[in-house]
């Protein structure tokens, strides 16, 4: 019998958020990866999904309706920020409006405050150097300062700029509004999608969203799945996820976090979701009366 190995890849951002590539530029490089299914899972928006979905349809590639929601966990442990992928979410819904309109303007007031603490630290930047290089993007973040930084000669890569200033421990890291990894799971079922942790267990997140946190959000909040097969994950850490998304019954999926040149370890198709798995998040958004 032939065996049909389908490449599925449901983690990818383009210039509309963070990622170095325009879609179709992303949505053309998919197909010579050999990318069947590819979700846009750009942050805190789906500005590019309705482009890539008819972009896709004509290379013969399915593209998903994804979105990477930013969110924050606290507990006793302390508290960390926490990202979401929210799969099939109605655009239209007021809840999914409302909440990326005040993600948007919190990220949009963030820009100067980090802009005059690199000042501050002798760097001579300007928002509008930072707004330069998220001009395509519908959303601003620390990875764009990190690129005006890149073009000022300060650092040498994004991760650098991350490494010496932007990181949540550098000197220029300035918080900005998150909901509640909660509030974001209702917030995405309220819209009919399906939603699903991104990589939980990367950069020491663990230590606050342990087994028994993501237990709560399943009994409580009815968590639909975990990506588990992501490079911020050794493989302990996909061992010990998938027995407990196996265990509770979710959906469980493996993706590239693609953000172009933005991020060297995240290839196109580096780590992939199985055919079943894709067609059990599909029905379920269906079913929901989500939008795919
Ligand atoms: P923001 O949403 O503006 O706080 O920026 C967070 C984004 O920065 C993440 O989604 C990553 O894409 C990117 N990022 C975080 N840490 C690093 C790092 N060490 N190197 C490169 N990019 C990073
Ligand atoms: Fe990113
Ligand atoms: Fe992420
Ligand atoms: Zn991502």
């Amino acid at each position: 019998m032939e065996v049909v190995v389908t490449m599925i890849d449901l983690h990818t951002h383009s210039s509309v958020s963070d990622g170095t590539d325009t879609i179709e530029e992303l949505v053309g490089k998919a197909g010579q990866a050999g990318i069947e299914i590819l979700s846009i899972s750009d942050h805190d928006t789906m500005d590019g999904v309705d482009l890539a979905q008819e972009l896709g349809a004509k290379a013969g590639i399915e593209v998903l309706r994804g979105m990477e929601l930013s969110t924050h966990h606290t507990t006793g442990a302390g508290s960390t920020s926490i990202h979401l992928l929210a799969y099939g979410c109605d655009p239209t819904s007021e809840h999914i409006i409302t909440l990326l309109r005040d993600l948007t303007e919190a990220r949009e007031s963030r820009v100067p405050k980090m802009v005059e603490v690199l000042n501050g630290l002798g760097l001579e930047l300007t928002v509008e150097e930072v707004e330069a290089q998220s001009s395509v993007a519908s959303v601003s973040g620390r990875p764009h300062v990190a690129d005006a930084m890149v073009a000022r000669g300060y650092v040498a890569s994004r991760e650098e700029a991350f490494a010496t200033y932007l990181s949540e421990e550098g000197p220029a890291y300035i918080s900005r509004y998150t909901p509640c990894l909660n509030e974001a799971i209702e917030l995405i079922h309220q819209a009919r999608g399906v939603a699903v942790l991104a990589h939980p267990w990367g950069r020491g997140s663990q230590e606050v969203l342990d087994a028994t946190e993501i237990e709560k959000l399943v009994g409580d909040y009815h968590l639909d799945g975990i990506e588990v097969d992501h490079v911020d994950h050794d493989d302990q850490a996909r061992m010990v996820l998938r027995g407990l998304a196996e265990d509770l019954g979710l959906i469980i999926t493996g993706s590239s976090d693609y953000h172009g040149l933005g991020k060297t370890r995240n290839p196109l198709g580096v780590n992939t979701t199985p055919y079943d798995i894709y067609e059990r998040l599909k029905s379920t958004i269906e079913e929901r009366g989500g939008r795919p």
